[in-house]
């Protein structure tokens, strides 16, 4: 079986692995994303010092973005706009393609979690499903017909426009481009500023949790009435309070408003809304698989 590489570069952190699927990882670190030189040097460190475990046929890496994924472009494979200081333009597929000398893919964090929850995971055997992560930010990635969702660039679904009640909530939001978009009003950072604590510290009946999931369930929605996803993957930190994926499914089927005919949404929304099977290794383990297209796309 041959080996692969995974990378997730995430903007606080990176997490590296070697093996072929989530029950073949043979190692694995993790360490705090700092400068890129230093953070993309570690993670090519890592697969050099672990040669003795065999050569790798393909390495596949997640990246935070915004980036470039079109392959013909002369800046693929780039970390583009990012606000994070010192890392926008940043090569990161060719300095691993340049230093590893084997085929890499390269997509976006969502994108590369959705590629693993589609083989090994919370949407296997689907063609067409979302993976939304709310954390830090909030970002969603996923396949449409059988293929990762790219066109122009990548999808952005975390900066959807959503109706927000200044009466209801006079919280601003804190997207620093749009301010009260759904990132800016829904996202970890947001909860904390709106309630004053870090959204770990809020009890499950706390109303941030409603709030929360009308928040969530206005893109969702939006997403379902665009895509038309055979199932939705909803991970992230802020998806740890058990109190919000049952609320978020009541609002979503509230705001459907039995729009929707469809029994997968409407007997089966347990079912439909879902967390990630591979959890916060989704990432890392979908870069495997990433990783496997690459050398596919190789011999072809
Ligand atoms: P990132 O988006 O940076 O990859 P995470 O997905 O881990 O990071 O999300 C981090 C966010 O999740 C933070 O804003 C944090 O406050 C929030 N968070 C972490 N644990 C919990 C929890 N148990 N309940 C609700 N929110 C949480
Ligand atoms: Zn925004």
């Amino acid at each position: 079986m041959p080996l692969y590489g995974g990378i997730e570069a995430g903007g606080t952190k990176f997490v590296c692995a070697i093996g072929n699927g989530p029950d073949g990882l043979l190692a694995e670190t993790r360490f705090a994303t700092t400068t890129p030189q230093e953070s993309i040097g570690r993670a090519i460190a890592f697969f050099r010092e672990h040669r003795t475990l065999g050569p790798l046929a393909a390495v596949g890496i997640a990246s935070f973005g915004p980036i470039d994924p079109n392959p013909s472009s002369s800046t693929y494979g780039h970390i583009t706009t990012t606000p994070k200081p010192g890392w926008a333009d940043t090569d990161l597929y060719g300095a691993v393609a340049r230093a590893l000398d084997v085929p890499v893919g390269f997509d976006t964090d969502v994108n590369v979690a959705a590629l693993g929850e589609g083989r090994w995971g919370a949407a296997q055997g689907l063609d067409t499903f979302i993976y939304l992560t709310v954390g830090t930010g909030i970002g969603g990635g996923g396949m449409v017909n059988g293929g990762l969702l790219h066109g122009l660039m990548h999808p952005e679904m975390g900066h959807l426009r959503i109706p927000h009640d200044l009466a209801a909530d006079p919280y601003p939001g804190c997207c620093p481009y749009h301010g009260d978009c759904l990132e800016g009003l829904a996202c970890g950072p947001a909860i904390a500023g709106r309630w004053g604590a870090p959204a770990e510290t809020l009890p499950g009946d706390h109303p941030a949790w409603a709030l929360e999931a009308r928040y969530l369930a206005y893109g969702v929605v939006c997403y379902i009435l665009t895509l038309s996803p055979q199932r939705v993957v909803v991970g992230g930190g802020v998806m740890a309070q058990p109190r919000l994926m049952p609320l978020l499914r009541a609002e979503v089927l509230a705001l459907l408003n039995g729009y929707l005919q469809a029994p997968a949404i409407l007997e089966g929304i347990d079912a439909y809304i879902v967390p990630p099977a591979l959890g916060s290794r989704a990432g890392v383990v979908g870069a495997l698989a990433l990783a496997e297209n690459a050398l596919e796309a190789d011999h072809a």
